[in-house]
């Protein structure tokens, strides 16, 4: 059976030990298999991504003592690819322009859910004539999913983890979710399911953070007509406290790691334990 799996970081900041155990992971599942390890540089949001945290990525993932197969691709020279999928889904008549600012999505909002703020539809029946002033006036929208609308058409949304089991998704807990920001014409669930079908991954494995997006990226891959692959969320790396690993928490990166002398093939095998006692 073809196995191909990727690492997907966004270069928002320097590795931690978090990303460290995702990457091996796959790593050594795609080698386990005899399978490809892409590597893949989710570089949209050229807000938050930095050139050195790029060239920052290949070193630390070498240090660990990992290989990647193939070329490196960068999500921010893929746009066409990105809009090709939007207009897909616009012309199926499942995304509507959305000229929210945060604070008037923040302000009609139900709730909170896995993506943020769930939506509470405010430019979901905009008619034509007003999205026309609109765009004429300079305003630029986000295209936001018309969920209903794409479940009909999708059917069920059924798909299975292999450590979770089945899930079965009608649709609760994300509302219209944004498929194209209006400052970078994409998104993170666009473009890594466009992506993972592009290089014919088979096997996604990612940290449970991403858990609850899955549904929504099962969901694309069926109106885009594209494969659904395996899927593995990975239990995270918690901090002393049993808080998530994170930047924002203060993780050390595997640079400052590094930088105290610790070796990266020891930073691996410490992690390989840590892998072997969570399954
Ligand atoms: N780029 C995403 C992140 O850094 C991961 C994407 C994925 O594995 O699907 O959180």
């Amino acid at each position: 059976m073809t196995f191909i799996t990727r690492f997907a970081p966004s270069p928002t900041g320097y590795l931690h030990s978090g990303h460290a155990l995702s990457a091996i992971t796959a790593h050594d599942a795609a080698r386990a298999a005899g399978g490809t390890f892409l590597l893949r540089i989710e570089d949209i949001d050229h807000t938050r991504c930095r050139p050195a945290f790029v060239d920052a990525i290949s070193e630390d993932l070498a240090a660990l003592g990992l290989t990647w197969d193939g070329p490196v691709w960068r999500q921010s020279m893929r746009g066409a690819f990105y809009a090709t999928a939007l207009d897909d889904i616009r012309n199926k008549g499942l995304a509507y322009p959305c000229f929210c600012n945060r604070r008037q999505v923040a302000a009609h909002s139900p709730g909170q859910g896995a993506d943020g703020l769930i939506y509470g539809g405010t430019c979901r029946d905009l008619s034509r004539d007003e999205v026309a002033a609109r765009v004429a006036a300079g305003q630029v929208p986000a295209w936001r999913l018309r969920l209903d609308t794409a479940l009909q058409l999708a059917g069920a949304i059924v798909w299975q983890d292999r450590r979770a089991g089945w899930q079965d998704w009608a649709g609760d807990g994300v509302g219209d979710v944004v498929i194209a920001r209006r400052d970078i014409a994409t998104s993170y669930h666009l473009a890594v399911v466009v992506d993972d079908a592009a290089q014919g991954v088979t096997q996604i494995i990612r940290g449970m953070d991403l858990f609850h997006q899955t549904a929504v990226h099962v969901l694309l891959q069926r109106i885009l007509d594209l494969p659904t692959p395996h899927y593995l969320h990975h239990q995270l790396l918690s901090d002393a406290d049993g808080r998530k690993l994170s930047k924002s928490a203060g993780a050390r990166s595997l640079r400052d790691i590094f930088a105290e002398g610790t070796d990266g093939r020891l930073v691996a095998e410490r992690l390989r334990k840590v892998i072997a006692g969570a399954t």
